[in-house]
């Protein structure tokens, strides 16, 4: 029945990944063996856990393990497992497509640069194409449990675009990948050397992995790591470097993880988590489906990978492990969601990886490594999690005008720590970028009274300062909002400016800008800028709606409201300007301004480049045109 022998193409992707790959990785050529390690394990782990409904499937082969065979006079280094196997249909999707969104755009960021190009695969997770960096071919045999031995199926690929796929006859079930290997890797061969990359890479396994030297005088094939899981065993048995390989060959990431946290609940309910921070971001954090969450182990029993229902999504960078006693081995993922006892593993996990990160927090460097990777993540927790608002709260780190750059460093302790006895609010402001926030009109009047500002630039502070109204009994104030009160200390002087004569300059301004502003008022809160534009305490921040806006949305229309800066030479060149057009146009420049300042667009750019124009010329009234 043998199906012919095919040649098929690499999915593009596929292709680029995997010169990308060979060219960027040499330096770390060895992580090969840690990630077909790897895929071996989770297929015995896969068949394991068909079996628990189809026990058959594991009948003729019952002792799961793993087996590394060299041959250095042929060349080879093989990987057999005796898992779940794969059918034609699954090796043709698994090993010549790349099914992570997102991935086109990812290897586009690929520069050429070796060291730039393998931090980022590493982001990206190697896997089985890896075993390209040592290998000019490769083929994968493998028989699906359940099926039969004449199902089988050779897959054959020297990296070149394509590769070939025919119906074998295959007596085991499960896989082999054959490493035909590099003339300049056959260190890969010898036994001493893959012996210790297994101890280093692959100790931890939950399934012995073997080593068989078909050279040797007396070839045997020997158990070489110590095939209990990790997490199982005790933290004090387990050294610092386990931890990080394990984190490795969880993640398939390559740099070591940040912090981890491994513990055992007993009581009313037990189980195991092993809980990571990677010191870098996924390439698709950003991608609201990317998989996350936990790998879920039963009784050591795996059972899915991804479970997400273990963590809320604010917290879908942490990696890990979760081997709960009390869930039902045919835990699904719909039965997850409705399970009860979940609700209070889901508190407690959160509430670990929280205190993980207080514990980073107390060393500066590593919480900013942290921050810079995963701080815009965390954010969303102020929205997502009221129940740990406080502990979230803590762990935030601002640009403030105390610092006069853009690192986002200081904490809410640090800024309350400065303030001057009295002061009741912080205050904050959201703008496009830091340049835009430093600059902006709004925070004059804070600064020159030695007022401390947070800079909030990043797009969901937005939603962040929604969720967070108040800390530790201090109000947060968006200082671009209308209602901003300034007296924290001082006597406000805003409201005395306002004697007749200014008052019908305002109503004369408003009356120009009718059209544009919902009202005018005197402003508390500039002091070198002539105006600026906030919005009304109903209203959008300006910066959501600019944000909501550009997403497509769309929004009922609404004036902002212009304050005047009444002592500003320019708003007293407005007052004493005699000819209405010039008033106009000049009232309508202020305004300008004040959007652009904040970082708006203007609804009409070509009327206010006229505008400027005219008045370069000193023609700037329709009346003086004539
Ligand atoms: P990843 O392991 O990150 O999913 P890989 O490129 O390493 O990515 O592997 C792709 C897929 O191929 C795996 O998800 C798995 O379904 C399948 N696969 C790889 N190796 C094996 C194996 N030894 N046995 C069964 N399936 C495998």
């Amino acid at each position: 029945m043998s199906e012919q022998r095919e040649t098929l193409g690499f999915q593009t992707e596929v292709s680029q990944l995997l010169q990308l790959m060979i060219h960027s990785l040499y330096s770390n050529k060895e992580i090969f063996l840690r990630e077909l390690i790897s895929n071996a394990s989770d297929a015995a782990d896969k068949l394991r856990f068909e079996a628990l409904a189809n026990p058959e499937l594991q009948d003729d082969d019952a002792e799961l393990g793993i087996l590394i065979e060299i041959d250095k006079e042929q060349r080879t280094l093989s990987v057999t497992d005796n898992g779940i196997g794969m059918s034609r249909d699954e090796l043709i999707d698994n090993l010549g497509t790349i099914a992570k969104s997102g991935t086109a755009e990812f290897l586009q960021q690929m520069t050429g640069d070796k060291q730039h190009d393998a931090h980022l695969i590493g982001q990206f997770g190697v896997g089985f194409y890896s075993a390209f960096i040592v290998a000019d071919k490769v083929t994968v045999e493998s028989r699906r449990a359940g099926c039969d031995a004449d199902a089988a199926v050779r897959w054959e690929s020297e990296a070149q675009g394509d590769f070939t796929i025919e119906n074998i006859d295959r007596a085991a079930r499960g896989t082999r990948v054959i490493l035909h290997l590099k003339e300049d890797e056959t260190e890969y061969a010898e036994a001493f050397r893959i012996e210790s990359l297994i101890r280093k890479y692959s100790d931890h396994i939950g399934f012995p992995v073997s080593l068989l030297d078909k050279n040797a005088e007396e070839a045997e094939t020997k158990v070489v790591n110590s095939a209990t899981a990790l997490w199982t065993r005790s933290r004090t048995d387990v050294k610092e470097d386990e931890y990080k390989e394990f984190y490795k060959y969880l993640s398939h990431d390559f740099s070591d993880p940040l912090l981890w946290s491994h513990n055992r609940v007993e009581g009313k309910r037990e189980y195991t988590s092993l809980l990571y921070i990677p010191s870098a971001a996924p390439f698709d954090l950003w991608n609201r489906d990317a998989p996350r969450g936990l790998k879920l182990y039963v009784q050591r029993v795996f059972i899915m990978d991804d479970a997400e229902q273990f963590l809320p999504l604010y917290l879908r960078f942490v990696k890990g492990v979760v081997d709960s006693s009390d869930l039902p081995l045919n835990v699904s993922r719909e039965l997850l969601q409705q399970n009860p006892e979940l609700t209070s593993m889901r508190s407690a996990l959160t509430r670990r990886v929280l205190d993980m990160l207080k514990k980073l927090a107390a060393d500066k460097d590593d919480y900013q490594k942290f921050w810079k990777e995963f701080g815009q993540v965390l954010k969303e927790g102020l929205v997502e999690d009221h129940s740990n608002k406080d502990k979230l709260a803590k762990l935030l780190r601002f640009a403030t005008t105390h610092n006069g750059n853009d690192e986002q460093d200081q904490s809410l302790d640090d800024y309350i720590e400065r303030a001057e006895d009295g002061q009741e609010k912080i205050y904050y402001i959201l703008a496009e970028n830091y340049a835009t926030a430093v600059a902006s009109p709004h925070i004059e009047q804070l600064r020159s009274r030695g007022l401390e500002v947070l800079l909030l630039t990043d797009r969901v502070d937005a939603w962040l300062t929604d969720g967070l109204s108040e800390y530790e009994g201090k109000q947060l104030v968006d200082v671009a909002r209308e209602a901003l009160d300034l007296s924290d200390g001082e006597d406000d002087k805003g409201q005395d400016k306002l004697n007749d004569e200014n008052k019908s300059l305002l109503e004369k301004i408003q009356a120009a800008l009718s059209e544009r502003v919902e009202a005018v008022n005197v402003s508390r809160r500039l002091v070198d800028s002539p105006a600026c534009v906030v919005a009304s305490d109903q209203d959008l921040n300006p910066q959501v709606r600019r944000m909501l806006e550009a997403s497509g949305q769309e929004l009922p229309d609404s004036k902002p409201i212009l304050e005047i800066n009444i002592e500003h030479p320019i708003v007293i060149r407005l007052s004493d300007e005699a000819d209405d057009g010039r008033f106009d146009a000049l009232s309508n420049i202020v305004l300008d301004h004040a959007l652009l300042a904040e970082g708006s667009q203007l609804d009409n750019p070509a009327e206010y480049v006229q505008r400027i124009n005219q008045f370069m010329l000193g023609s700037n009234s329709g009346a003086d045109n004539d």
